[in-house]
């Protein structure tokens, strides 16, 4: 971060402009929300500006700015729109102590303007240090569509209410005391009969949070799909968002952490390579433990919660316990390796079925029926097969299957990061180790990505 976002008191305070033309219109729209005193320099101002002036809403001066005229200023922006003339006045402002911004010079800069989406008292300022002004202004469209327009009123309603409300022990109840006020009853209420129905509204929220007792804990088993946030379900979204505790394994990425409520603790329970950070018994017993206290838990695991999660012995602790649990489904890796090869896990003639399979078990390499996945046409999901690859070369080689079977490796599916490594059953394990695969890894067995398989279809037809 180049630029640190804060909120800057300017109330009484001043704001200095120097310029008339159009950039100085743009600022002034802007700095005419805030309650700062604002006075303009401009030998020929625009006729916008002069009506503010005449209205009261800025002092004027018609002359360029002086030495001085800063003295008083908090910010300064230079908006004359030239190059000599802004380097004469924020040299000025920046003597008397002002905070000096360039129109359209970020170099210069001390601050920048964010794009503004207003609700005052609620404002969001979006920012991208010049790089992208038009995803700054797409993501301003996007809020303005969703955030009501009746947020600030309400924002404002409730801030009076604030003191009333420390009735409520802190914590869980007094949030969800606000959640249901600013999102159910506060709108209902400002549209049935405005700001009295609003107080009204409050007083009897109150009272039903005063005497509602607190909310039992509760276990979500989550799956947080495979890393890319986007992958992620409107449920699993749900859940993070209304999440005390965060307890999530090693898979899931910092993208989709971020996503958990502020206030969340986030647990790493997570195990680096091979050594164990935590022991499934501690895991349980973390679950366990934060649920018993009455805590929403999210127990985040990557991609399926039911695909070699052992989610099993999460939920038969969760359930000694006597705690209430769900399970929120995920994309698992296989959905999304192969869709990123663009092909499908079954095919109407190829294979009427697939397999999940993992390359470990609890007591070292797994062992599967070799002798049915030798067969032509079998496509397997290989699950921690990076280790167990050649050790599953040499099963399946053994059994009868096709040396040339394609084998595609996909790392980090779905991610940033994500690699495809195309080879066949007797390459397999010399490619793997020469591709140096650091990353989660899925092993898809009997599948080529969708073009090297047109590709190899092609050079069939032409030697035909
Ligand atoms: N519950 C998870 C699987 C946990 S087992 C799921 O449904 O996806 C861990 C294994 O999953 C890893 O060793 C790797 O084989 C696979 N895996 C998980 N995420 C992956 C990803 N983004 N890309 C490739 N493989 C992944």
């Amino acid at each position: 971060m180049k630029h640190f976002p804060i909120f800057l008191a300017v109330e009484g305070r001043g704001i200095v402009l120097s310029g008339g033309g159009d950039a100085a219109l743009a600022k002034l729209r802007l700095l005419l929300k805030t309650e700062g005193r604002i006075t303009v320099f401009a030998a020929s101002p625009a006729p916008e500006i002069e009506n503010w002036a005449a209205e009261g809403r800025l002092t004027l001066k018609r002359r360029p700015l002086a030495p001085g005229d800063t003295r008083d200023a908090a910010l300064f922006y230079a908006a004359d729109e030239d190059e000599a003339e802004d380097a004469r006045t924020s040299a000025i402002a920046r003597t008397d102590g002002a905070l000096v911004n360039i129109v359209d010079n970020l170099e210069d800069s001390q601050f920048i303007t964010p794009a503004i989406v207003d609700r005052d008292p609620v404002t969001v300022a979006i920012g991208t240090e010049g790089a992208a002004p038009v995803l700054a202004r797409s993501i301003k469209a996007d809020l303005e569509a969703r955030l009501p327009a009746t947020l600030g009123r309400l924002a404002r309603i409730g801030k009076a209410f604030r003191k009333a409300v420390e009735v409520l022990p802190m914590g869980r109840r007094r949030r969800d005391f606000w959640a249901d006020f600013y999102f159910n009853e506060g709108p209902r209420a400002l549209e049935d009969g405005g700001e009295v129905q609003v107080n009204n509204a409050l007083q009897t929220l109150l009272s039903k949070y005063e005497n509602a007792s607190d909310r039992e804990g509760h276990v979500a088993f989550v799956g947080a799909g495979p890393g890319d946030p986007e992958l992620l379900t409107l449920k699993a979204r749900k859940a993070l968002d209304a999440a005390d505790v965060v307890i999530h394994d090693r898979l899931v990425t910092p993208e989709i952490l971020e996503l958990a409520r502020r206030e969340a603790v986030l647990v790493n329970a997570g195990k680096e390579g091979f050594g164990p950070a935590m022991t499934q018994e501690e895991i349980n017993a973390l679950i366990t433990h934060h649920a018993a206290q009455g805590a929403q838990v999210v127990r985040l695991k990557g991609g399926d919660p039911t695909v070699f999660g052992r989610l099993d012995e999460e939920i038969e602790a969760v359930e000694a316990a006597g705690i209430t649990w769900h399970i929120v489904p995920g994309i698992t890796a296989a959905s999304a390796s192969v869709a990123s090869i663009g092909q499908s896990l079954t095919q109407r003639g190829r294979n009427a079925s697939a397999r999940i399979l993992t390359g470990h078990d609890m007591k070292g390499f797994a062992d599967h029926d070799w002798q049915a996945l030798a067969r032509p046409g079998e496509v397997a999901a290989i699950y921690m097969g990076k280790r167990a690859a050649r050790f599953i070369q040499g099963r399946l080689i053994m059994h009868g299957a096709a040396r040339g079977t394609p084998v595609t490796v996909i790392e980090n599916a779905s991610r940033p990061d994500q690699r495809v490594i195309g080879t066949s059953l007797d390459q397999l394990s010399q490619d793997l180790d020469a591709a140096k695969v650091t990353g989660p890894a899925l092993l898809v067995y009997g599948l080529n990505p969708r073009a090297a398989q047109a590709q190899i279809l092609h050079n069939k037809q032409e030697l035909a």
